[in-house]
């Protein structure tokens, strides 16, 4: 039989097979990730093989599909090792605010570069915008200009009174969505909205206490009415950048992917050479200066988390 991991403990892992059924399910046999050493053979997001144990409810994965993408979270302790997040996301999405508490544009860019490097769309979701004074409103319509300009949709939201939710639940249709954001913004209170059945998240994480199952969890997926599955990750503030290469880092700037080719060195750093295309593109307003201050800050290692 054939499953999504919905939830993962490290030990036992919460599969929901196509028809909807859920069986809580072991591994067995190793599992291993290409290139690199990871705490977790598993993820949620992932599809595996699996089969029942014999006279039980439960149980035992025999295969991991290949994955079309993951996300990783580098370990404190041990550097060479590396916890796989979440996996075959259809697309990330970042929710954020103007007011109580603003998310600084530095944050944003440093996900949207995260997301880059790891191929995943990213949409930007602008919440409570019933608190939006109209000089609130203008800085909003800025803000979704610049990020629309250069690729990422933009939506705005009142999770709060409910205003354009189903504008989102028309971008989660049938994907697999991973949702983040910064403490405070609202995005539980987003995802109590389009997941109207969260009784039902209540009662599994019971469950999972009755049976001595460890409910630590980092992600977990759930499944929206309207189809496809939206993976939360409490805990994890923020996808980290540690692993891209200074010289690589423009590449995950699409305006400066996009005009890089033009530059006169082909190993231009975009801070100070001549004959630089986006610095040029920068001075004239057609890369957003804060967007390029976040390449800067991102770039010298200065990443204050704002
Ligand atoms: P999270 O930390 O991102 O999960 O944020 P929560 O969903 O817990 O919300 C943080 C606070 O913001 C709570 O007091 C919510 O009631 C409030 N909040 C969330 N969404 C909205 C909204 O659209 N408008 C307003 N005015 N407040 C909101
Ligand atoms: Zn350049």
């Amino acid at each position: 039989m054939q499953g999504l991991i919905t939830k993962s403990t490290g030990s036992w892992y919460q599969v929901q097979t196509n028809g909807g059924q859920i069986i809580d399910c072991r591994i067995k046999g190793k599992f291993r990730t290409k290139g690199i050493v990871t705490t977790n053979p598993i993820a949620v997001g992932d599809v595996v093989d699996f089969e029942m144990e014999p006279e039980q409810e439960t149980g035992v994965i025999t295969n991991l599909q290949q994955r079309k993408n993951y996300i990783i979270r580098k370990s404190i302790n041990l550097s060479k090792q590396a916890q796989i997040i979440a996996a075959n996301l259809d697309q990330a999405l970042l929710v954020v605010t103007l007011a109580s508490p603003r998310t600084s544009l530095g944050f944003i860019d440093r996900f949207l570069v995260t997301a880059e490097a790891y191929d995943i769309p990213a949409r930007l979701v602008f919440n409570k915008l019933d608190l939006f004074s109209d000089e609130g409103l203008e800085i909003l319509d800025e803000y979704k200009a610049v990020y629309e300009k250069i690729g990422y949709p933009c939506y705005q939201v009142s999770a709060l009174e409910g205003t354009n939710i189903e504008k989102v639940q028309a971008l989660l249709k049938d994907k697999v969505t991973l949702f983040s954001g910064h403490s405070g913004v609202g995005k539980s209170s987003l995802i109590n909205r389009l997941l109207p059945d969260l009784e039902l998240r209540t009662h599994q994480v019971s469950d999972w206490s009755d049976k001595g199952m460890h409910t630590t969890t980092f992600a977990e997926a759930f499944e929206l009415p309207q189809g496809g599955f939206i993976i939360d990750t409490p805990g994890i503030r923020e996808l980290g950048v540690i692993d891209i290469e200074k010289q690589e880092l423009s590449h995950f700037f699409p305006e400066m992917r996009q005009r890089m080719h033009d530059c006169r060195f082909n190993n231009c750093r975009h801070i100070n050479e001549p004959g630089c295309a986006v610095l040029e593109a920068v001075e004239n307003g057609e890369i957003e200066l804060s967007r390029y201050e976040s390449y800067l800050s991102i770039y010298n290692g200065n990443d204050t988390r704002a």
